[in-house]
């Protein structure tokens, strides 16, 4: 038997928790895409888990993403070059997780496959002329405050329906999905239940929204649930997990979401 890296049995861990979660809730485990967060990992671990299988890859902030994204494809297109007898990696999808500045929507564009922290009307039509400028169809994800305390970022649930409909609208955008995040306090203490409050009431925005069609066939992620909650958002049918230290360890990274401010 080959001997298993630490990194290789923690994404073991992991993706056997996820299927886990998954068939607790009577849901396939191929639903739950796992988006590896890799905040607090080495350049050597990103290209070790994108050799590993796993091709989405989350960053919070957009000088990292870009300089990470720049960095790993430089690597692989080095690969190509200098080792054809291995198998080729994958290419890699990155993920945009954290709060999205106006102006650094162009900087990202380049870099980015998904990004999940849509919350604004402003923001929105950044993106959408930006895209059209780059030539592309950018895929969003709108993000719900559903928490019962007031958060930072995301769309208050009463006003969701309608950014929705209004990004949906938006010709260089694809609205994909609903992104959210469990309170930071919430934890999963006390049997997670604000946690799990915030993932079911995002799921109850969700489905509203399909059944308006907004969106249409491709609006079907629910990005919710990180290292401490993925198995409970996973029971309240998320469709995309981002997790970060229970695969790269260090120390959580929740201060940035906080001090990227302004
Ligand atoms: C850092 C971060 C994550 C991953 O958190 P972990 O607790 O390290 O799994 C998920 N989502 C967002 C928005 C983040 O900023």
């Amino acid at each position: 038997m080959i001997p298993q890296t630490p990194l290789a049995q923690k994404l073991r861990e992991v993706q056997s928790r996820i299927a886990a979660a998954a068939i607790a809730a009577r849901r396939s485990p191929s639903e739950v895409t796992l988006v590896a967060v890799t905040k607090t990992a080495v350049p050597e671990q990103i290209r070790e888990i994108l050799a590993l299988g796993i091709v989405d890859l989350g960053e919070s902030r957009v000088q990292q993403l870009v300089q990470r994204s720049a960095q790993l494809t430089e690597y692989l297109q080095r690969r190509v070059v200098h080792a054809a007898d291995s198998a080729p990696s994958p290419r890699p999808r990155w993920h945009m997780i954290g709060h999205l500045q106006r102006n650094k929507v162009k900087a990202l564009l380049p870099s980015v496959q998904v990004i999940h922290g849509v919350d604004s009307l402003r923001l929105a039509e950044e993106l959408e002329t930006q895209s059209q400028r780059a030539g592309k169809r950018q895929a969003v994800m709108l993000q719900l405050n559903a928490g019962e305390e007031p958060q930072k970022f995301g769309v208050a649930v009463g006003a969701a329906v309608h950014l929705g409909e209004q990004i949906a609208s938006m010709p260089h955008l694809a609205l994909v999905g609903l992104m959210t995040m469990a309170p930071l306090d919430a934890g999963a203490g006390a049997g997670g239940d604000k946690s799990r409050r915030v993932f079911a009431r995002t799921r109850e925005v969700f489905e509203e929204m399909r059944w308006h069609k907004i969106g249409g066939p491709s609006f079907k992620h629910l990005s919710m649930g990180m290292s401490h909650d993925f198995e409970l958002a996973i029971a309240e049918g998320a469709t995309m997990v981002r997790i970060g230290t229970a695969l790269f360890g260090g120390e959580p990274h929740h201060e940035e979401q906080l001090a990227d401010e302004g």
